[in-house]
């Protein structure tokens, strides 16, 4: 019998996911044409599906297809991971409309970029993987200044070790990172660059998003009081595998469900405890629905909540008509 429940919280939806899902929402309601994102607008595929099954969205990985749609309009909203200037000019050039749900502090993120590009900088860009759509779109501010790093403990594809990478000027270099990776092993892969190249620029405020750390650090308060973790996440979303991880290396013991669906077949045998996270991107109800779950299945079962909620909002971006100008 499970006998407690600890809900990590913060858990689940942060700012910028709350601030994309509403932009494409309000264009679906108020566009005459089916609205059209460019990839999926977060990374869960429980809000992909319900976008387009409730709204009529559309999805697409090149905006090229747009035009083929059955229906299709020609508003595109661009996903809460941002894009590259490419991306934008290409909108442009089909004359797309466009709503830009870029998280703020990716953007945030990708002014670093132009600017320490501009300066002459390279920029060592931390990351978990070079096709995750954040990396690309910010490599695509500086394509030419840029080398990614693959955060410790990633390798990959297009990702330098940081041990090893080498840099055409150690005296001219910044770095940057993902907004979504691990607190612990950022700041680990920063002290080896920053051993290997002392006039590394670290900006001062770090690029790790607040909706991140909040989480991550949820987990680790819970982690000594349970004896396994489940994980709400999709397996495409960077700061949900990243809960799934720390959760397994804090607590010993994680699994990932994408809904209370993935419970069926889980051996919980032995288990009295179990703590409760949600990616960033990933709607409550589906953990309320593996509350539930546990609750008909153990009378007296204790649900413990305990935490913050963040209080941050970001304002819905406005839509772009083809002939106005490009934001810089
Ligand atoms: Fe923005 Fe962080 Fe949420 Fe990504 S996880 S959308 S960077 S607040």
């Amino acid at each position: 019998m499970v006998e407690r429940l600890y809900l990590a919280k913060p858990r689940g939806f942060c700012a910028g996911v709350v601030m994309a899902i509403g932009a494409v929402e309000r264009a679906a309601q108020t566009e005459d044409k089916p609205v059209t994102v460019y990839h999926s607008i977060v990374h869960n595929h429980t809000v992909v599906d319900r976008l387009a099954r409730d709204h009529s969205v559309h999805f697409v990985e090149n905006l090229d297809d747009v035009e083929a749609l059955p229906g299709g309009g020609d508003t595109v909203v661009f996903s809460a991971h941002g894009i590259s200037p490419l991306v934008r000019e290409r909108a442009r050039a089909l004359g797309l409309s466009t709503i830009d749900a870029t998280c703020p502090l990716v953007t945030k993120v990708h002014t670093e970029a132009k600017k320490y590009a501009r300066e002459g900088h390279t920029i060592l860009l931390i990351g978990d993987s070079a096709q995750h759509q954040e990396v690309i779109g910010t490599r695509g501010e500086a394509p030419d200044h840029t080398i990614l790093v693959g955060v410790l403990g990633k390798s990959g594809e297009g990702l330098h070790d940081p041990h090893t990478v080498t840099v055409p000027d150690p005296e001219k270099l910044v770095v940057l990172t993902q907004t979504t990776l691990s607190v612990d092993d950022t700041r680990r892969t920063v002290d080896i660059l920053k051993a290997r190249f002392p006039k590394l620029i670290v900006p001062p405020s770090e690029d790790l998003c607040y909706a991140t750390k909040n989480r991550q650090d949820a987990v680790k308060a819970i982690a000594p009081n349970v004896d396994a973790f489940l994980v709400l996440t999709s397996t495409h979303s960077s700061n949900g595998m990243r809960l799934l991880e720390l959760a397994a290396e804090t607590c010993g013991r994680a699994e990932r469900l994408e809904n209370a669906d993935d419970l069926a077949g889980l051996d919980l045998g032995g288990v009295k405890a179990i703590g409760i996270t949600s990616a960033a991107s990933t709607p409550d109800d589906l953990v309320q629905a593996v509350v539930a779950h546990f609750r008909a299945l153990n009378p007296g079962l204790q649900v413990i909540e305990e935490g913050e909620w963040e209080n941050i909002e970001f304002r819905e971006p406005k839509k772009i008509l083809p002939g106005q100008p490009l934001p810089r």
